[in-house]
């Protein structure tokens, strides 16, 4: 019986349906029900005694789920899921026998967004700059300290920035929002308290609904991952699966950043909306990850090209037009 936390989130669902889809026996774990008939323990990762209960029977764990926020408001809830809520998860799986442990880490270890040298291989220093990027880092210490003083396989996989093609051209989404579209942008920066950047923003509002092309503030295009949610289940059941996984530490990705200046007006022409550019202050968001470790050593393949992503996004927003259209 595999045991995968977050089974009701992005990564999670999709890891869930692939694995039943093979016939392998599941339970799923996470604080929302899925919604999908089968075997899944509703709880939280602060309950210990839920815990034991999912772990039971359990013979490999993938810990997918996590509170991801970068709003101040929610740094005492994410510590206690995130940190404290992984080492309950590891003890459990500990005291469980559990053979195999694969934990959702994430490139903000680095960070991504300030990285040293570039492409980010696996062995550049772990400096995050972010609450939610040292949860992870904390996660990663945790997990190490099983596979160096106890019985279980551990794999820590860097999550790439992750989305369902889906969500690319929705507004509404919790990443893709406030990433391309203005007004998303201006409330996110509000809720977070940047008055200075909400300001900024809403000087560039054209009065209708808006891209957002960022910029750093010497006007370069932001340059990053992200990576479709079928590549992400491919690399997580190579590191469910693979004998040469364990105890191994791997970028988890595409293969090629995505430069904004060319997706924003790609992401336009299907939208029909209007970009505007802003050059944030800083530096901005520039990096490339390398995945060649998990490509040499596992047989990874990255399959979801941005192309392949937006052409998905592009019926998908049809749809959610049609349907509101309708209502
Ligand atoms: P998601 O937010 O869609 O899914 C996370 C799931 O965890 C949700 O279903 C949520 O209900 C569940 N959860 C939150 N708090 C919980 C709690 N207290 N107890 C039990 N379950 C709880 O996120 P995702 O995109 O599927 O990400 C999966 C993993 O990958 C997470 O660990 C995330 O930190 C990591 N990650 C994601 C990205 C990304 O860009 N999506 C990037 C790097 C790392």
């Amino acid at each position: 019986m595999i045991l995968v936390t977050g089974s009701s989130g992005r990564v999670g669902r999709a890891v869930v349906a692939a694995l039943r889809a093979k016939g392998r026996r599941v339970r799923g774990f996470d604080l929302r029900p899925s919604g999908v008939d089968g075997n899944e323990v509703i709880g939280s990762l602060e309950d210990a005694a839920k815990l034991v209960e999912a772990v039971h029977g359990v013979t490999d764990i993938l810990h997918l789920g996590a509170f991801m926020s970068w709003a101040p408001a929610d740094r005492d809830l994410m510590f206690s899921v995130n940190v404290e809520g992984t080492r309950r998860l590891l003890d459990a799986a500990s005291a469980a026998g559990v053979r195999r442990f694969v934990f959702a880490s994430s490139g903000e270890i680095y960070p991504e967004n300030r990285p040293e040298f570039l492409p980010v291989t696996e062995d550049h220093p772990l400096k995050p700059n972010s609450p939610y990027g040292l949860n992870k880092l904390l996660g990663e210490e945790m997990v190490r300290f099983h596979q160096r003083t106890g019985s279980i396989e551990t794999v820590v996989l860097r999550f790439s920035h992750t989305q369902d093609a889906s969500e690319l051209l929705d507004e509404d989404s919790f990443f893709s929002g406030p990433r391309f579209f203005l007004r998303p942008r201006i409330r996110q920066q509000e809720s977070f308290g940047n008055t200075a950047v909400a300001d900024l923003l809403r000087s560039k509002d054209i009065g209708t609904p808006a891209h957002v092309l960022a910029r750093n503030q010497n006007g370069r295009p932001f340059c990053m991952h992200i990576t479709d949610t079928r590549d992400m289940v491919s690399g997580i059941l190579l590191a469910l699966d693979h004998p040469d996984a364990a105890g191994g530490i791997f970028n988890l990705g595409g293969n090629e950043p995505t430069d904004f200046s060319e997706l924003l007006p790609r992401m336009a022409a299907l939208t029909d909306l209007p970009v505007v550019a802003v050059d944030f202050p800083g530096d901005g968001v520039y990096y490339h990850t390398s995945n060649e470790q998990i490509r040499n050593t596992l047989g990874f393949e990255a399959e979801w090209t941005i192309d392949r992503m937006l052409e998905e996004a592009a019926v998908a927003r049809q749809r959610r037009l049609a349907g509101e259209t309708r209502q």
